[in-house]
C-alpha cells in the first residue's frame, strides 16, 4: 500500500489560533443507546470560535478546545480543485475575547473533517472491537490507543488510497496522500504539521520535512 500521512494544524505560536469555541456553539449529550457520557456536539451553524494570538492567519487552524481542524478559505479552493478530498466543511464564525468580530481581518474558515471514512486492519493490528455503537459512532477496543501499534488499513493494496481520510473511530485524526502533502507544500498553505500515517498512534514521532520531501534535486554541476 502506498504511504499516508496523519496532518495536524501547528500549535506554532506564530499565528492566530483558536483556543476555544464559544459555550452557545456547544452542547454535551449523554448517548441515548450506549450510555456513553458527555459527548460534545456543534450545535450553531456558523460555529461560533475565539480567535487568540498575533500574527498571521494560517491556512490550517488549531482548535484548542477540541482537535478539530480548521482551513481557511484558501486551503478550502485549492484542496477541492486539485486534490481527490472529500470535505465536510462547517463554516466558523471568529471573535476576539472580548466578544468583537474578526471577520473582516480574514477570508473565512471552515471545520473540516474528511468525507471518506476508512477502517483500520483490527485482526492485522490484533485488536478486539469490544463496541461500535451505531448511534454515536464511539468504539472501544481492548487496547488503548497507546498501545495499537502501527496503524494499518483496512484497504485493498493495489488501489489508489483516496487523497483525504478519516478512520471511522476518530473524528478528529486526519489523514492525507502523498500527493494531498506535495499540493500543501506546493501552494505554501502554512501551519500544518504532517508525520507517518503508520505511526499515528506512536507516541513522540517526528514530524516530517516537506521542504526536505518535496524540493527539487539540485542539478549537478558539470
Ligand atoms: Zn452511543
Amino acid at each position: 500500500m502506498e504511504s499516508f500521512f496523519n496532518i495536524l494544524p501547528s500549535s506554532a505560536n506564530i499565528y492566530i489560533y483558536a483556543p476555544t469555541i464559544l459555550p452557545s456553539s456547544l452542547e454535551y449529550y449523554d448517548c441515548p443507546q450506549c450510555g456513553m457520557l458527555q459527548l460534545p456536539r456543534l450545535k450553531e451553524n456558523p460555529v461560533k470560535m475565539i480567535a487568540q494570538g498575533k500574527g498571521k492567519y494560517p491556512d490550517f487552524m488549531l482548535c484548542g478546545h477540541h482537535p478539530y481542524t480548521l482551513l481557511s478559505q484558501k486551503a478550502v479552493n485549492i484542496l477541492e480543485s486539485e486534490a481527490n478530498a472529500q470535505m465536510d466543511l462547517l463554516p466558523v464564525e471568529l471573535y476576539d475575547p472580548k466578544g468583537n468580530s474578526r471577520a473582516e481581518e480574514h477570508d473565512g474558515y471552515y471545520i473540516m473533517r474528511p468525507k471518506t471514512v476508512l477502517e483500520m486492519d483490527y485482526q492485522r493490528m490484533g485488536l478486539e472491537v469490544v463496541s461500535d455503537c451505531p448511534e454515536c459512532g464511539v468504539m472501544k477496543f481492548d487496547k488503548q490507543p497507546k498501545d495499537f501499534g502501527k496503524l494499518i488499513l483496512d484497504y485493498p493494496e493495489d488501489k489508489p488510497l483516496p487523497d483525504l481520510f478519516r478512520l471511522k473511530h476518530n473524528k478528529y485524526m486526519i489523514f492525507c496522500t502523498k500527493k494531498l502533502l506535495e499540493i500543501i507544500y506546493r501552494n505554501s498553505l502554512k501551519n500544518i504539521n504532517a508525520s507517518m500515517g503508520r505511526d499515528a498512534y506512536i507516541y513522540g514521532v517526528e514530524d516530517l520535512n516537506l521542504k526536505e520531501m518535496f524540493k527539487k534535486p539540485r542539478k549537478k554541476k558539470e
